[in-house]
């Protein structure tokens, strides 16, 4: 992590020297990989006429919002968000850290006395509303996301149809949060048990999907009637603020719903320390994850955990090759291979392997390049230089130890931070690529024999969130299913995330899951009333 932040500082000091540089270089369509290529420019036509229409729509906020206020950093501090597409400043945010973030908690556990005493209807009724005003401004929420994040549009689209149908499930889960009466082992006592909200929630999220993963969080949050305090990633935090425009408009009260973003640490030092925060649910790393979790320690808050993942994507020998290639290439290559649930290792079965190999990388050579926002894009650029970097390591580990580069391999000539579609043959477990996350547009494929050798494979590693069987044999998919250690299962389907399934990992993939009715449970406590003298 701390490399990773290195890498950002360093990334947007570099960019403020540079960007007039970079704008001749851009003017001049330089498609090189020197550095320079690499640097912020000034904002062209396209995301100029995006972001006036944003701000027209009032939905680009730069500012955290506490306590219904839209607030700047108290030292007046800003942080730049890029387009990792073309290197825009889109705009300058508040940058913030422990002060607003107290206040935030502060805002969050005063609201918390008249949110979670409101009836169920009616917060079910606000969070309707909200998730009505995120589809009538999907288009715009999306572009807003394709410029922040970079996915396409099509695919950034489906993200705030995807949030948001978290937010509609969990205002119709809200009349749902039953209690029970326990027959009691004495005749005159009566047994009840009560859930109520566990009070302020800390809602930390990553940048791969800028709404879905704080929709999954606060949907259930106020749903139950806790507060929150969202830090979204430094990367992408417009379309978090976009969201929080929203919810406001939706009738959600000041102090409901505060966002702060800027310094992570000293924001998440706040919030894990803070004894008014009852509950950290975060999504991220897993290194991250389990510093949360330690310091969440002292103040023995609820921790619900999403963490990475290292799918395997399993093909036998009986699956059908069409369903397997199309699982395979939905599942790697969303988001440009930026998902936790991306499989990070297909393991195809020896008899179809040349098959698999062959359809496969031609598959993957159709996959078009480019400007999330330009017209038949289905793979946009990384988020920053570190994940190229990252990515350019691991495919260099595994050639260095045998493995074989089946298509790409290296960054793509769009510059920036593209990187070409790529398919590496004869990968074994031990390597670099198999044993982390490559988090990027990189398709590793490893032989086997026996299904056991499959499920052993599969589950030699810490993660386990998702898993992606291809066969025919119904058998062989119960008993395969049944034996991999992972939270999540795909049978002949590559995409498996929806808001009425529990979406969560075991190992060191996680704690808790999010989405269904499963996901109300963590924003939930437990109270038990024994009445005496009732005989
Ligand atoms: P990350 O570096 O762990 O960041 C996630 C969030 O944590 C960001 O908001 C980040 O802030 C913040 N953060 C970083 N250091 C912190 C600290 N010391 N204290 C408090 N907050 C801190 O992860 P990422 O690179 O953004 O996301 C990619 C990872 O997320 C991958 O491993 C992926 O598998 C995982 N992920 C998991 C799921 C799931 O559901 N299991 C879903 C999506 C992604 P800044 O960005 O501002 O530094």
């Amino acid at each position: 992590m701390i490399t990773t932040m290195f890498a950002r500082t360093i990334h947007r000091r570099f960019s403020f020297h540079h960007s007039s540089i970079s704008l001749s270089n851009s003017l001049r369509g330089n498609n090189s990989h020197s550095p320079t290529n690499l640097l912020p420019r000034e904002m062209s036509m396209e995301t100029e006429r995006i972001v006036d229409r944003l701000k027209s729509s009032g939905l680009l906020q730069t500012k955290g919002l506490i306590g219904g206020k839209w607030t700047d950093a108290y030292d007046g501090k800003t942080i730049e968000v890029n387009n990792p597409a073309s290197g825009d400043v889109i705009a300058s945010v508040a940058c913030m850290g422990e002060r607003e973030t107290k206040d935030a908690i502060s805002s969050a556990y005063d609201a918390f006395s008249h949110w979670s005493k409101l009836t169920a209807n009616d917060r079910s009724s606000r969070l309707r509303n909200w998730y009505n005003l995120l589809l009538q401004h999907k288009e715009e929420l999306g572009q807003l996301i394709t410029l922040e994040q970079g996915k396409p549009l099509k695919e950034a689209i489906g993200e705030v149809g995807y949030g948001a149908s978290f937010i509609e499930f969990f205002a119709e889960e809200a009349k749902r949060i039953y209690g029970d009466i326990i027959p009691s082992t004495l005749s005159d006592r009566r047994l009840f048990v009560l859930k109520q909200p566990v009070g302020v929630v800390a809602a930390i999220t990553p940048w791969n999907f800028p709404l879905a993963m704080i929709a999954r969080k606060v949907g259930p949050a106020l749903a139950c009637g806790c507060t929150v305090v969202i830090k979204p990633s430094e990367l992408t935090p417009l379309t978090a603020l976009a969201a929080a425009e929203l919810a406001l408009q939706s009738g959600i009260p000041p102090g409901v719903l505060n966002v702060v973003m800027g310094d992570a640490i000293k924001i998440g030092t706040a919030l894990t320390e803070s004894p008014q925060v009852r509950k950290i649910t975060f999504t991220g790393s897993t290194a991250v994850g389990k510093k949360l979790m330690a310091g969440a320690a002292d103040t023995v808050k609820k921790v619900s955990l999403e963490l990475g993942g290292n799918a395997p994507c399993i093909v036998f020998d009986d699956a059908d090759l069409e369903v397997a290639i199309k699982g395979s290439l939905a599942t790697k290559f969303r988001n440009s291979g930026q998902t936790c649930v991306c499989a990070n290792r297909i393991l195809v079965q020896e008899g179809i392997y040349e098959k698999f190999t062959k359809a496969f990388s031609d598959a993957v050579q159709n996959l078009k390049v480019g400007n999330g926002l330009s017209e038949g894009v289905s793979q946009g650029p990384l988020i920053n230089e570190a994940a190229v970097k990252k990515v350019e390591s691991f495919v260099e580990d595994a050639v260095s130890k045998g493995a074989k580069l089946l298509l790409g391999g290296k960054r793509h000539s769009l510059g920036m931070s593209f990187y070409e579609p790529t398919v590496i043959g004869d990968v074994k477990n031990e390597m670099l690529i198999a044993q982390q996350e490559v988090f990027g547009p990189v398709a590793p494929v490893l032989r086997f024999k026996t299904e056991e050798e499959a499920i052993q494979i599969a589950n030699d590693t810490n993660a386990g969130l998702a898993a992606y069987i291809f066969t025919n044999s119904i058998k062989r998919s119960w008993r395969v299913s049944e034996a991999l250690e992972y939270g999540i299962v795909g049978v002949n389907e590559g995409l498996v995330s929806t808001e009425v399934a529990p979406f969560g990992g075991f190992k060191q993939s996680g704690l808790g899951r999010e989405g269904s009715k499963y996901g109300m449970d963590d924003y939930l406590e437990i109270k038990y009333i024994c009445m005496g003298n009732m005989g």
